[in-house]
């Protein structure tokens, strides 16, 4: 029997305990491998086989207590088989990683209770009892060296091979002792049971260093799953070197895209996909602050500078080919883009005249006005009114109405410059800024414009020849900044016009409001501003009178 005849000294016993205790502390690290289970079971196995040995050479005592011989002997063989057993559950959890089935257990135990039994009261044989105590343990330790040289690749596993060694080592010991009758020193136990525990350190190491090849290989192929779907991405992706901005990946759609050469990425750089390059500062600078940076809009070109185009990109910075890189995957919003800027349109212009309606004039002026302050240039606002525009409807049918109105609105719009704004501001009304003017030429334009419009003409549908007058308000600068109020005075000047005979031009006087009392607010009520203008307002009147020559 293993461990046999030689703890004879407390410190044989120590030592052999401390191997096993050692081999505990091995297998305690073997917890990641898969044959952890097993390991452990044959721990115990070899524990139990322990047990047995100091219980052979100990047992005097308890006949000391009366227990007979024959129980101490079956007792000590029944210690035999249990660690036989639980060398047969070790083996099967280390080869199959399962223990063995509670049937083959009960087929064990009972067959080794029953050789016991026999061993002890019918031969009664001590040659018997001692072939029992080390043949069935041999039997479990082949079983163990079988299940560790039963794996596959044998040859890169050194610590089962190594494991195997030992375990083959306590077989020659215990076949020594079965058969030729002879122990061989403890040392030898200790040795192998120090080579087991090394064996255990083997394996661990080559399951961290095949953890680590397979992580290596996971992320290999990991990378090149995720290329090739960058590749295949619905989206233009762009990868460039954060060092010097050239271009190091591009996929299919982004080649087709930007007009790239595949042969060619690196005679590119990414800033020059930007219309405005200090786009791509400003992307980086973003990306300083977030980890990602998601719909940045931009304008970009393809290489052959064609027509610019929109684009969202949504960005990160990554490692590539070892290199910290920019990935930018775009998203064509071209056609999004165009179809705010139909609706902002839409929103902007009056759906009959289509030109700019009353909001927008009101926002683009009150810019407008500021600009005018800051650059020190003069403007004006008028107010266009059709005259008796209702008998024309009724005349004529709210179609030829209409068709008189915008051809109206196109006449004002022919007349003025481009930088001017026209609007139409309500039923008949239409509004005007007119850009870099000092009251004298905003009169000057009033006046050609309600000429040109008293020789327009549109058909009815008897082919009939309608024509129209209008009356202006022009309000000049240096009054009022507010574009509300400019409006204001140009409207009351357009009733004053309206008041003196209409289909003619009138300049804002507060003197002339009042001669007419179009309100009954007083002249401060009503503009506050005006009363520091009163000598320039004055003045203006003079050349109102002689350009309105039908007054
Ligand atoms: P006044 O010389 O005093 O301005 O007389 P008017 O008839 O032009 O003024 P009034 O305010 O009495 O009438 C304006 C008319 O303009 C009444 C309205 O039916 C007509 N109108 C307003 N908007 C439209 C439009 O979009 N189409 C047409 N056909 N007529 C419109
Ligand atoms: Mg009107
Ligand atoms: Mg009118």
């Amino acid at each position: 029997m293993l461990f046999l005849g030689f703890l004879n000294s407390l410190t044989e016993l120590i030592l052999v305990l401390s191997s096993l205790a050692f081999l505990g502390f091995a297998t305690w690290f073997c917890a990641p491998l898969k044959s952890y289970k097993g390991l452990k079971t044959l721990w115990f196995g070899l524990f139990v086989l322990f047990l047995g040995a100091v219980f052979y050479v100990k047992y005097d005592f308890l006949m000391y207590y009366g227990v007979s011989i024959r129980v101490v002997v079956f007792l000590r063989l029944f210690l035999c088989v249990c660690a036989t057993v639980l060398f047969m559950i070790a083996s099967s959890e280390i080869l199959l990683s399962k223990p063995l089935s509670i049937q083959t257990l009960m087929l064990f135990i009972s067959f080794g209770l029953l050789l016991s039994f026999y061993g002890v009261y019918i031969s009664n044989s001590a040659e018997f009892q001692n072939n029992i105590e080390t043949g069935l343990p041999m039997i479990g330790l082949m079983y163990l060296f079988l299940a560790f040289i039963s794996r596959p690749d044998l040859k890169n596993h050194i610590g089962e091979i190594f494991a195997a060694m030992a375990i083959l080592g306590l077989i020659e010991q215990t076949a020594v002792h079965l058969f030729l009758r002879f122990n061989v020193s403890f040392i030898f136990s200790l040795v192998l049971l120090f080579m087991l525990a090394g064996s255990y350190f083997l394996m661990l190491a080559e399951f961290y260093l095949k953890q680590k090849t397979q992580m290596e290989e996971n992320l290999k192929t990991m990378s090149e799953n995720m290329l090739g779907i960058i590749k295949s991405s619905p989206f233009p992706i762009v990868i460039s070197k954060l060092k010097d901005d050239t271009v190091v990946f591009a996929n299919q759609n982004a080649l087709k895209l930007f007009d790239l050469n595949a042969l060619e990425l690196a005679r590119y750089h990414f800033g020059d996909f930007f219309v405005d390059s200090n786009n791509r500062k400003l992307l980086l600078e973003k990306l300083e602050h977030a980890k990602e940076v998601k719909d940045f809009e931009v304008l970009v070109k393809s290489v052959l500078g064609q027509t610019p185009f929109w684009l969202t990109i949504s960005a990160n910075v990554i490692e590539y080919d070892g290199e910290l890189s920019l990935y930018a995957a775009f998203q064509d919003i071209t056609e999004r883009k165009q179809r705010e800027k139909l609706l902002q349109n839409q929103a902007n212009r009056d759906p009959l005249t289509a030109i700019y309606n009353r909001r927008y004039f009101e926002t683009m002026v009150e810019q407008k006005i500021k600009e005018s302050l800051i650059k020190k240039q003069g403007f004006a606002v008028l107010m266009i009114d059709a005259d008796h525009f209702k008998n024309i409807n009724d005349q004529y049918g709210h179609k030829i109405g209409d068709k008189v109105l915008i051809e109206l609105a196109h006449t004002i719009e022919r007349s003025l410059r481009p930088d001017d704004i026209v609007a139409r501001y309500g039923g008949e009304e239409f509004v005007v800024f007119l850009n870099g003017v000092d009251s004298k030429s905003s009169l000057v334009v009033a006046e050609r414009l309600r000429k040109t419009v008293e020789q327009s003409v549109v058909y009815s549908d008897f082919g009939e020849p309608v024509s129209w007058t209008v009356s202006i308000g022009v309000a000049p600068s240096g009054i009022s900044d507010s574009v509300s109020l400019m409006i204001k005075m140009a409207d009351d000047a357009m009733y004053v016009a309206k008041q003196k005979g209409r289909n003619r031009v009138c300049l804002y006087n507060a003197d002339d409001l009042s001669r007419f009392e179009t309100t009954s607010k007083s002249k401060e009520q009503l503009h506050p501003l005006l009363k520091d203008q009163e000598v320039e307002i004055s003045l203006l009147d003079g050349m109102q009178t002689n350009l309105n020559l039908k007054e």
